[in-house]
Order: structure tokens, then sequence, then C-alpha cells
């Protein structure tokens, strides 16, 4: 089996590719290592089956990729603080990359586009829990607007050639993910929490902790992604990819401190504009169409995930 990957090299992307390695696919991956890191797939250096073209995107010159069986499409800056910076790249990300992307798989013939689409397009919710069929809250022009819009275009977009070309295009919304790889300092709250925690710092809380999310394991989501690349014919286009456990960010801090054993205090500081208030996935969905549901419990999941912060960020 042949694989595109675009964004193979960030934190999903890259336990993607492993998979797929792992399983003797061919894997193309596509990374302009701006949230990615080479180091992600230096397991696989020199693999006959690994070709990674250091590239943007939406820069692609899709004339030197190989015709695939598959092609996801994960290549977006996906943390706050990551999007915020870099917020021009991440709507160009998901809209020009989408489209080249897009036009590599009707050119060539390579189906089914896959696109790892956000929680986010729900916005700050006012249906609990999401739905696929729920079209969202979003502050169009807020701070986080250059990720949640564009991946909103990124889906019109994706349907449409999916309309006009018969394109096999399918879409995974997915929810919050952490797991090995996790950048020490994407800002993300997982990653924040266990770095403040091994290294005794204070834990911060945005706001009052009492705002939600559910958590899924990366390798959990990586089962997932890879169901819904699997599947010979698949009637529905938009699934919700993720753990519905949902916890306040309250208890995941206290979870995690007392996982670690660590001695930090838990302080509260500001929270950022358009903060969702709650968040959990409705997965009747995954689990009818890809017969997938989350394995990986939270203490498991991040008891895994400390292992990997302490062996690789500690000193
Ligand atoms: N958060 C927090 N402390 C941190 C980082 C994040 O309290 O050090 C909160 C953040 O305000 C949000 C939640 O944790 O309510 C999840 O944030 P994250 O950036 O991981 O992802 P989001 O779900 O907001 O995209």
């Amino acid at each position: 089996m042949k694989v595109i990957i675009a964004g193979g090299a960030g934190f999903i992307g890259s336990n993607l590719t492993d998979y797929f390695i792992n399983r003797h696919a061919t894997v193309t991956v596509i990374d302009n290592l701006i949230t990615g890191k080479k180091t992600n797939l230096e397991q696989w250096h020199a693999h006959p089956r690994l070709r990674f073209i250091e590239t943007d995107v939406c820069d692609l010159d899709i004339s030197v990729l190989p015709k695939a069986d598959r092609v996801y499409h994960l290549a977006s800056p996906a943390s706050p603080i990551q999007y915020k910076k870099h917020p021009l790249m991440t709507m160009r990300a998901n809209s020009t990359g989408t489209e080249r992307l897009l036009e590599f798989c009707r050119r060539s013939g390579s189906q089914p586009f896959i696109f790892t689409s956000t929680s986010e397009v729900y916005g700050d919710p006012l249906v609990h829990p999401q739905v696929e069929s729920y079209w969202g809250n979003v502050n169009p022009v807020g701070v986080r607007s250059c990720y949640d819009e564009s991946k909103r275009y990124a889906e019109a977009l994706a349907v449409n050639y999916q309309r006009k070309y018969r394109l096999d295009v399918r879409i995974a919304r997915l929810f919050n993910t952490y797991g090995p790889r996790m950048e020490k300092n994407d800002g993300r709250v997982v990653s924040n929490f266990i770095m403040q925690a091994i290294t005794q710092q204070p834990i911060t809380i945005y706001g009052d902790g009492q705002q939600t999310r559910s958590f899924c394991y990366v390798d959990d989501m990586v089962n997932a992604l890879a169901a819904l690349g699997d599947q010979e014919k698949l009637s529905e286009t938009i699934i919700n990819l993720g753990n519905p456990h949902e916890i306040t960010i309250s208890q995941l801090a206290t979870i995690i401190k007392t996982l670690t054993g660590s001695r930090s205090k838990i302080v509260t500081q500001p929270i950022g504009a358009d903060d969702p208030k709650k968040r959990q996935p409705d997965i009747t969905k995954a689990k009818r169409y890809l017969n997938w549901q989350p394995t990986i419990g939270l203490e498991t999941g991040l008891k895994k995930t400390i292992a990997y912060f302490q062996n690789h960020y500690r000193n």
C-alpha cells in the first residue's frame, strides 16, 4: 500500500507514519518542519519505504508524488499557541495546502483523501456533546479564527471536490489528543501540566478551571485514522474522532500532579479569548461506521505520556 501523509513529522502525523511503516506500507511524508520535527521520524532514517519531502504543502510540486492508495492531510499547526504564532501559515496550510492535495488526488486518481479537521469547527459549542450535524458557534474574526475558520473552509473545499469530481473524501474532526511526541512547549494543556509537574513549577490553570475537554490518547487516534482510510466504502463523510471521557481542567491538573508525585502548586492565570467552555465528542458514528472506539483510559495514557516527557525533556 502507498500512503501520503502531509504533516507526517508532527505529533499525530509521525505516530501515523510509524503505524503504516510498521504495516509494510510505503509512506511519503510531506512536512515543512514548522511545528513537526525530523527527530520524530529518526527511527526510520534511510528506511527504503519512507520518503521525506521537506516542503510547505502549499508549494508542493504534485508531479513528484506517487499515485497513492490514500492521502492524509495533517499539515497544520494545531496547538493554540502555535497557530496564534503562525496565523497566516495556518490559514494557507488549510486552504491552499488542502487545495493542492485535492488537486493531486483528482489528477492522479489517488483516494480516499482524508482531511484531519478539528473539534474547533464547533467553536464554543451550544450543543453538548458535539454531534457531526451541529454547525458550530465560531467567532469568524477571533484569535482562534485562523485555525477554526480555515479548517471549516477546508471541509467545504473537500466536500465540493467530492460533489463536483466524485472524489472519495473523508473528514475526521479530531478532538483533543495527547501522548508521546507532543512538544514540551507547544502550549497545550497536557504538555504544559506535565512539564510543570515534573520540573516542580506551578501548574497554570487558565480561568476557573471549570472548562472541560475530553482527551484521546494518540494510539487510539492513530487507529481511528487508519480505520477511516480502511473502509471500502463510507456513506458518511464527516466523523468525530476523540475520547468522550470529559473532565474539567482543574481535575486534569490534580490527576497529573498525583501521577507525577509533584510538589507543584496549582495556580490560576487569566484565560484567553474565545476559549471554549466545554467539549466532548459524540462518537456514535465512529463506533458504527469505523467499528472504533478508544481503548486507552486517561490514567494509562497519561502515565505513558509522563514517561515519555521524563525520558525526552527532563534535561
Ligand atoms: N489550559 C490551561 N493551562 C495551560 C494550558 C491550557 O488551563 O497551561 C486550558 C485552556 O485555557 C483550555 C484547555 O486548557 O481551556 C485546553 O487547552 P489546549 O490549549 O490544550 O487546547 P484547546 O482545547 O483549547 O484547543
